[in-house]
């Protein structure tokens, strides 16, 4: 076997896990829908089918003043306890386990009502919490015990405490969020008392053979966080109030520092786990930014950890484990850590899906059912709409041949995998190679179909995605300009000084690229980003470094207002402080002039301003490429057009690759 360390069971005395693999708590938005509970029990049950050893749902508040919005989903009576009955059943029978996870939002909360140690609002807040009184202690502390009963009721495995990302347990750990005077406030001692009361009250509820997760919040990241001394202790008095599994946690949310992005390195905090190794002797579990099988065997194997989690590869790939269990990990549908259609969606109140998979999320709506028909389809260009559409319709059961102009199928992705943090979209083009080889896909490289050969097919996709649109501007043909494709294909030597014309992602990216310190490690990473890998300043955080741009950086727009974030809602603010960091000069409400031999003029504030730049590089977006549509009209071939070649604004991968797998399941 080629991950023996990932697939050992692990014996948690009263029950066995059957591998070292826990589903990371996720919230897919499905728990508060109407209908969402059997479309939730399709999503658990394809992943426990999946081979998943331990499967964490995503968080119920014990109570309503808990709730992290006034509609997030609450576990708290046994009508709630018989509701969930449905998701227990189906991943027992599909061979899994699974836990709930018990979530009080605090001063997170987006509700009037919150609550919290102390009446601090957070930064990311929106409503100051009240002090919570002795009285709203005690029944919270009851609240938890009496919701783990209910899931016990419910058939689940075990419970999870969320005691991390800053929520109600962190600020009641943590003095940046308690400044209380009573029992429950002041020393370390009586900060970490709500949490212990809290664990030794679950557990007298529920018996000795009932699962307790707890999420402990090993490095904070914000000022007045815990030290690693203070880690250690609650662990161990975790461990003596009863938890069975230790669970890590990284970061609050409103921390300022990328822990699950895709610029983050994999495994970038396993290091974490690993110092309490030893310290406890209950199993510990690390996370974040863990996306294959080859990392999470390595850290198991260097003894970093005694579990693994994982969310995000499981919206990615339900078939994750069973892939990695058969040796077929070429086939692995990776996360490429965008959080694009996951978190971006679940910040937007709207349902969680994965870029790469439409399906998670949708396991009953959108399906690729085989079908009776005989039919040849010829797929034209080899982007992420082509490929996905192809892979989809071999799937169920139709001839594919995809054509693509160019040496190697990727489209744009083989653009956006060479940017500095973005390497892991090259997992996405491995994957599309493997589907087409193992679906005995027909794929026809350099080559430019005529329209005699596209008569033969019953269906043409036509997926001929997009080109850089080339703005009119005085003097766009002088050897100082250059566009982003050609820039990032041949990533030609730039001089010292260089303009980014156009701020939207590709943009962005560019500007990141041209600023990217050389030989970049994870140390080098956590030391970029002020983390002090002692954990002896509070939170993890040590004072700011000064960094030394290498190269300055104009990144322009025409727009007013904000400019460098890009589209991302949960990963926007990292490019804007990463750029920030690195000096780039941010303009918006620019007005292009003119390029010369003397740099790049401009209009900004009402004044001309010359940008004595070496190098003008332009990324003012794309238009659609799909001449081809009219000959196949003209000779009455059926055709669809998808991707950029149907609509080039605002275009990215998500929606290429869902309009693909879409187009798929309807022929
Ligand atoms: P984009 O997001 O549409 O941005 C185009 C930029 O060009 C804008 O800043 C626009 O700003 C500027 N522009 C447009 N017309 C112009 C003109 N005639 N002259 C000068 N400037 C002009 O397109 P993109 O950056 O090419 O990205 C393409 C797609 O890929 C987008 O959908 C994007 O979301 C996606 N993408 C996403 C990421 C990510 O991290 N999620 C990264 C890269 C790309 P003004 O009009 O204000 O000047
Ligand atoms: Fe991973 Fe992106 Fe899919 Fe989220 S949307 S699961 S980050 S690939």
């Amino acid at each position: 076997m080629s991950y023996p360390h990932l697939f050992q069971p692990l014996d948690l005395g009263f029950t066995q896990l059957k591998n070292r693999v826990l589903m990371g708590s996720m919230h897919t938005g499905l728990e508060e829908s109407n209908d969402g509970f059997k479309k939730l029990s399709a999503f658990y049950a394809a992943r426990a089918k999946g081979g998943v050893g331990l499967i964490v749902t995503g968080g119920f508040a014990p109570n309503f003043r808990g709730r992290l919005t006034p509609f997030s989903a609450q576990f708290s009576s046994s009508r709630a306890a018989e509701k969930h009955k449905v998701l227990t059943q189906a991943v027992h029978d599909n061979g899994g386990k699974i836990a709930l996870q018990l979530l009080h939002a605090g001063r997170y909360a987006m509700h009037p009502l919150a609550l919290s140690a102390s009446d601090i609002r957070a930064p990311i807040g929106m409503f100051t919490p009240s002090q919570m009184s002795e009285r709203q202690i005690q029944k919270t502390i009851r609240d938890f015990a009496n919701s783990a009963y209910f899931a016990k009721q419910a058939n689940y495995d075990g419970v999870e405490i969320m005691g991390s990302e800053g929520y109600l347990i962190n600020q009641f750990i943590c003095a940046r969020t308690n400044v209380r005077y009573d029992n429950w406030g002041g020393s370390y001692q009586n900060r970490i008392r709500f949490p212990l009361e809290i664990i030794k009250a679950i557990r007298e509820k529920v018996g000795a053979d009932f699962i307790i997760i707890f999420r402990l919040s090993m490095l904070d990241l914000v000022e007045q966080g815990s030290t690693f001394d203070e880690v250690v202790e609650l662990a161990q008095e975790l461990e003596k109030a009863g938890v069975t599994i230790l669970n890590t946690g990284i970061g609050w949310h409103e921390a300022r520092i990328p822990t699950i992005a895709t610029q983050v390195p994999r495994a970038a905090f396993s290091w974490v786990t690993e110092k309490l190794k030893n310290k406890v002797s209950i199993p510990l579990v690390t996370c974040n930014r863990i996306n294959t099988p080859e990392v999470a065997e390595n850290i198991l194997a260097t003894g970093q950890a005694d579990m693994v989690s994982m969310a995000r590869p499981f919206l990615a790939d339900p078939e994750f484990v069973n892939k990695a269990e058969q040796n077929k990990t070429e086939l692995i549908n990776t996360c490429i850590g965008c959080n694009q259609a996951c978190l971006d969606h679940v910040f937007k109140a709207k349902r969680a899906t994965c870029l790469v998979n439409p399906q998670a999320c949708y396991e009953t709506e959108l399906v690729l059912e085989p079908s009776d028909k005989t039919k040849s389809i010829g797929v034209i260009g080899a982007g992420m709409a082509g490929l996905s559409c192809a892979v989809s319709l071999a799937e169920r059961g139709y001839q594919v041949t995809v054509f693509e102009r160019n040496e190697r199928i990727g489209g744009q992705f083989n653009l956006a995998m060479q940017i500095p943090g973005k390497e892991e979209f090259k997992e996405t083009i491995r994957y599309f190679t493997n589907k087409l080889d193992h679906q005995n896909i027909v794929v026809k490289l350099n080559y430019s179909v005529e329209m005699d050969e596209l008569r033969q097919f019953d269906e043409v996709i036509v997926a001929t995605g997009v080109k850089p649109r080339a703005p009119q501007l005085e003097g766009s043909e002088h050897p100082k300009v250059i566009d982003y494709q050609t820039y990032i294909k041949n990533q030609p030597t730039l001089g010292q000084k260089v303009a980014v014309v156009g701020a939207g992602g590709i943009g962005i990216d560019v500007a990141t690229m041209i600023t990217e310190p050389e030989n970049q490690t994870l140390d080098t990473w956590l030391q970029d980003w002020d983390i002090d890998k002692n954990i002896e300043f509070e939170g993890g955080l040590k004072p700011q470094d000064t960094y030394k741009p290498t190269r300055e950086v104009w990144l322009m727009q025409r727009k007013k207002g904000s400019i460098g974030k890009g589209p991302g809602k949960t990963t926007g603010w990292i490019h804007k402080r990463t750029l920030e960091k690195r000096g780039v000069n941010m303009l918006a409400g620019v007005e292009y002039l003119k390029v010369n031999d003397d740099g790049l003029y401009i209009r900004h504030n009402e004044e001309v301003k010359l940008l004595d730049v070496d190098h003008v590089i332009m990324c003012a977006g794309q238009v659609s490429v799909n001449e081809l549509a009219e000959a196949l009209t003209i000779n009455e071939i059926n055709y669809h057009v998808i991707g950029g070649a149907d609509y080039a604004g605002e275009l990215d991968a998500k929606r290429a690759i869902r309009q693909g797998v879409e187009l798929a399941s309807k022929l």
